[in-house]
Parts: C-alpha cells; sequence; structure tokens
C-alpha cells in the first residue's frame, strides 16, 4: 500500500519551481550546488536558497556531447547539459554556483561551466580524514563563506551559521527517521518512493514545509504498517544499493530491481542514506563541525574510502539485507575500480550476494539488466529456502 502523502512528495517538483522563480524575483539569492560535500549550512546562512543541481536526465546529454567526450559519466554529462541548454529552472536561477574537486571528470567539466555562471570551487582534500586534510578543508569552508559575503554583500555570522546547522540537522533527523522505516521487516516503503523523497528534498526552497511534509509521510506510513498494509511480504529479497547517485529519470537500475521482485530497503548513496548518516556537530565551532561533517562523506573519490565498507557493514545489518546492488555509471572509473574491493568485502567479509550493474541512462540495455537482476533475486530467493537451494 503507497501512502497518499507521496503523491504530494512528487508534487514538490512543480511547487518549487514556481517557488524558486518567485523567491528570486523578490531578490532573494540562489546557490546551485552539485554534491554531497556541499556544506548548504553556509549558503543557507547568507539568507540564500541552496539547490541541488546534479543532472539525472538522459534529455541534455546530447547537447553536452557536442563539448564534452561521449566517453564520460553521464551524470556529468547530463549536468553539463542543463547548463548549456538552460533547460532547468534551479540552474538558471542559480546567481552561483558551488563546485567541488571531486572527480577529475567533474573537475573538468567545472571549468567549462563556470564561464556560464560565477562559480565557487571547494578544493576537496581527497584523502580519508585525518588532521591535515581537517585543517584544508576548515579552511576552504571560510573560503566559501568569504565568497559568498562578497557576491551577496551579507555577513555571515557565527549566529546564522548556527542556525542553519540546526535547520539542516532537523531536516536529516527527519529524513533519517524516514529512512529507518525500512528496517521493518517487510519494508513498508518501495525503494523508488524512498528516493524520489530523499531526491525532491534537495530542490525544496521552504525547507520547514520540507520537513513538515515528511513528518507527514513518516505519520501515515507507520499508520499504514499499523494496519499490517506493506508493499512486499516478509520473503520479498531485501536489497541494498550502493554505487553512484540516482534520481528522477537515472532511476532505471531501482526500477528493474523492484519491477523484478526486489525490495530496495536501503539506498547507501548519495541519493540516499549516505549524507544522513552524521550531523553537524552543534555544540563545535560552526566551521570545524562542517568540515568534520562533509570531509566524513564515504564517497569514491576519497583514498582511502574504508567508510563506505563500514557503512554498508552498518546498513546491511540493521536493515537485514539479503543482498547487495552497486551501481557504476559508465566511464565513472572511481566507483567502477572500488567496485572490486565492494565486491569482496559483501561476499567475504558480509556473506552476502553481490552485482555489480554498470550503465549509463539510455533505455538500450533495460533487456539485458533486467534478465541479470532476475538472475541475481532467484540466487538469493534460492539461498532463502528451507533446503538450502538444493531443491
Ligand atoms: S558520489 Fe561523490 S562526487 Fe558524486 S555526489 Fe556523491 S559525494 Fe559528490
Ligand atoms: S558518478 Fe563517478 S564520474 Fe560521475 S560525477 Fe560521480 S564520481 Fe564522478
Amino acid at each position: 500500500m503507497r501512502p497518499t502523502i507521496m503523491e504530494k512528495v512528487e508534487g514538490l517538483r512543480g511547487i518549487n519551481s514556481v517557488k524558486i522563480k518567485e523567491a528570486s524575483e523578490a531578490g532573494k539569492k540562489v546557490v546551485g550546488m552539485y554534491c554531497v560535500f556541499s556544506p548548504q549550512e553556509i549558503a543557507l546562512a547568507a539568507d540564500a536558497i541552496a539547490v541541488t543541481l546534479c543532472g539525472t536526465k538522459q534529455e541534455p546529454i546530447a547537447e553536452a556531447e557536442k563539448h564534452l567526450p561521449r566517453n564520460l559519466c553521464p551524470l556529468i554529462k547530463s549536468s553539463y547539459g542543463f547548463a548549456i541548454t538552460d533547460t532547468c529552472p534551479y540552474f538558471y536561477f542559480s546567481d552561483v554556483l558551488l563546485a567541488e574537486t571531486t572527480c577529475d571528470g567533474k573537475k573538468k567539466m567545472y571549468e567549462l561551466m563556470g564561464k556560464i555562471k560565477p562559480m565557487h570551487v571547494m578544493n576537496l582534500p581527497q584523502t580519508a580524514v585525518d588532521e591535515d586534510s581537517l585543517e584544508s578543508w576548515k579552511k576552504e569552508m571560510v573560503k566559501f563563506k568569504s565568497f559568498l559575503e562578497e557576491k551577496f554583500d551579507v555577513e555571515i555570522t557565527e549566529e546564522k551559521l548556527i542556525d542553519a546547522i540546526k535547520l539542516m540537522n532537523r531536516e536529516r533527523d527527519v529524513m533519517k527517521r524516514l529512512h529507518k522505516l525500512n528496517a521493518h521487516k517487510p519494508a513498508p516503503l518501495t525503494g523508488m518512493d524512498m528516493m524520489m523523497a530523499q531526491w525532491l528534498k534537495g530542490f525544496n526552497v521552504d525547507k520547514e514545509a520540507g520537513i513538515q511534509l515528511i513528518e507527514e509521510l513518516i505519520k501515515e506510513t507507520e499508520e499504514l504498517m499499523d494496519k499490517g498494509e506493506f508493499p512486499f511480504t516478509e520473503e520479498t529479497p531485501r536489497i541494498l544499493l550502493t554505487g553512484v547517485p540516482i534520481g528522477a529519470g537515472s532511476e532505471k537500475v531501482l526500477k528493474l530491481i523492484e519491477e523484478a521482485g526486489g525490495s530496495v530497503v536501503v539506498l547507501e548513496n548519495c541519493s540516499g542514506y549516505k549524507g544522513l548518516d552524521t550531523m553537524v556537530d552543534e555544540a563545535k565551532n560552526p566551521i570545524e563541525a562542517l568540515a568534520e561533517k562533509y570531509l566524513s562523506t564515504p564517497c569514491s573519490c576519497m583514498s582511502n574510502n574504508n567508510a563506505r565498507l563500514d557503512l554498508i557493514k552498518r546498513l546491511a545489518e540493521e536493515y537485514k539485507v539479503d543482498g547487495v546492488v552497486d551501481l557504476t555509471w559508465q566511464a565513472c572509473h572511481t566507483y567502477n575500480i572500488e567496485s572490486f574491493t565492494v565486491r569482496n568485502f559483501v561476499k567475504d567479509e558480509l556473506g552476502l550476494p553481490f552485482i555489480q550493474i554498470e550503465t549509463d541512462y539510455s533505455d538500450s540495455d533495460v533487456g539485458q539488466i533486467k534478465v541479470r537482476i532476475e538472475a541475481f533475486l532467484e540466487t538469493i530467493e534460492t539461498k532463502a529456502c528451507c533446503c538450502g537451494g538444493t531443491c
């Protein structure tokens, strides 16, 4: 049974594109961001709107390929395609863009995108968290703060930063509580709905209204659970989806898993739980606390990225997962190489079935992926059988 509030959540797309226009016309500044490493709090403390711009659709890719190599991650091509075709209202109304030096493809694409709109690039230290990387990332936080202060002619006070941290922590907390509902067996929400709720919150112009809506979704989902109404049964294979970020338009693999009879109970990726795992420490100096939180993001562009394995382990246990699907966008070297480590960890340490799927945003390989997913789910079902897979 699907919560009726999901229709309201999906309606946010239309509402937010009108709201951002109104806010911009009323003089409100907009900061467009591309990554989970982006400290939204600093933009909010500048009294601006922070929106997520990551491209998740196939449509603008053909135009992007006129400037970028075809053999490039679709997320990068889609993000750039939206920028040059001016077909994304959130990009259009962004006064400034925030970019980070994450993977090489994104970093070089930003050099081109930076010619379209004012852009600030945060220099991400790509090593695991230690004293030096933290110090350097703290300086990057301060530089971004100064950039916004100068661009928007505002003062970002410590008080404003603390308020923004509290607001973002509340948003993380409500999303985290929503995700945690799926630890129940069977899961009360489909992976598709979870992903949509998480992805759409990135466009929320009014964060308080967005938090309220997710509270309503939690309440209705809990009521359905009390009535015993679930979209899955206890026997449905429970899948953890890890790897690259997805969103509306790039949900192909998630959709295929659920159409084939699986239940994606948790999305470990950036469009799922990853950014929610740790809160910003409200008791610390705000810049230091922000640096600590964001630098701990377990992305494949970090070396080492053992924190991703730790997170997969915790989530696999908490969500009682039966198998792991690792999604990689074509030409994403970091996630593709890391998949070998993740595969060994999932199979040897967690003792769970694992499959990697490498694809792009097009529909050309849907049939082939469907067959692989069906075979993967069958393996899980066989293992779950009382005979131990011999019948
Ligand atoms: S996968 Fe890494 S680079 Fe991509 S959005 Fe997430 S944190 Fe950013
Ligand atoms: S999916 Fe990979 S290649 Fe694409 S932007 Fe993210 S890290 Fe870069």
